[in-house]
């Protein structure tokens, strides 16, 4: 099952709101958070998102980066995963009978798009293809990729760009070595 999962998608585009190459990131403003919400179909309004509730998104895209960049082998930071999972404990979710997982009644509406994304996480993380998507291993990119390869062993974003700077500078960092030991 290679296809990337819809739920995959959205946790993936939205881990892509940072871009670390480019020093940006859509959803720094709670305005920018409110275009990007709108932008993707999840929030019917314009408005900027209160603040408290933009900070609890940044909260949880912050943990989710962590937890994808395990999945290429880079430690995560437990405290900002554990201040995560508090943005989740915040949001509960409620189980229908047939098991699908909705939004609590209640909730403001600025809050109901943090709870589908946190929904979208937990079927990636019930159905195990969460380990799929991965922060790539180069930590001056830390793009976030959908892993195709069949044993799921891809590390960088493009092995292309990313893989290459790796290894290259590996050389550079081998060579060095030689001459001072020479
Ligand atoms: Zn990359």
């Amino acid at each position: 099952m290679l296809e990337q999962p819809a739920a995959a998608a959205l946790v993936e585009a939205f881990a892509n709101t940072v871009d670390v190459e480019e020093d940006s990131d859509e959803i720094a403003t709670p305005k920018g958070l409110a275009v990007w919400l709108h932008d993707r179909g999840l929030r019917p309004a314009r408005n900027a998102v209160p603040t408290a509730a933009h900070a609890a998104y940044l909260v949880l895209r912050a943990g989710i980066r962590e937890q994808l960049g395990a999945h290429v082998g880079d430690t995560p930071d437990e405290g900002l995963v554990a201040a995560a999972d508090k943005v989740l404990a915040e949001h509960p979710v409620l189980v229908t009978a047939d098991g699908t997982l909705v939004t609590a009644p209640g909730l403001p509406a600025e809050r109901e798009p943090l709870v589908r994304l946190a929904i979208a996480w937990s079927e990636l993380t019930t159905t195990g293809d969460a380990v799929r998507l991965k922060r790539c291993a180069e930590h001056t990119c830390g793009w976030v990729f959908w892993d195709v390869s069949k044993n799921r062993s891809r590390r960088w974003c493009s092995m292309k760009v990313c893989g290459n700077r790796n290894k290259s500078r590996a050389y550079a960092a081998r060579t060095r070595t030689r001459t001072s030991a020479g």
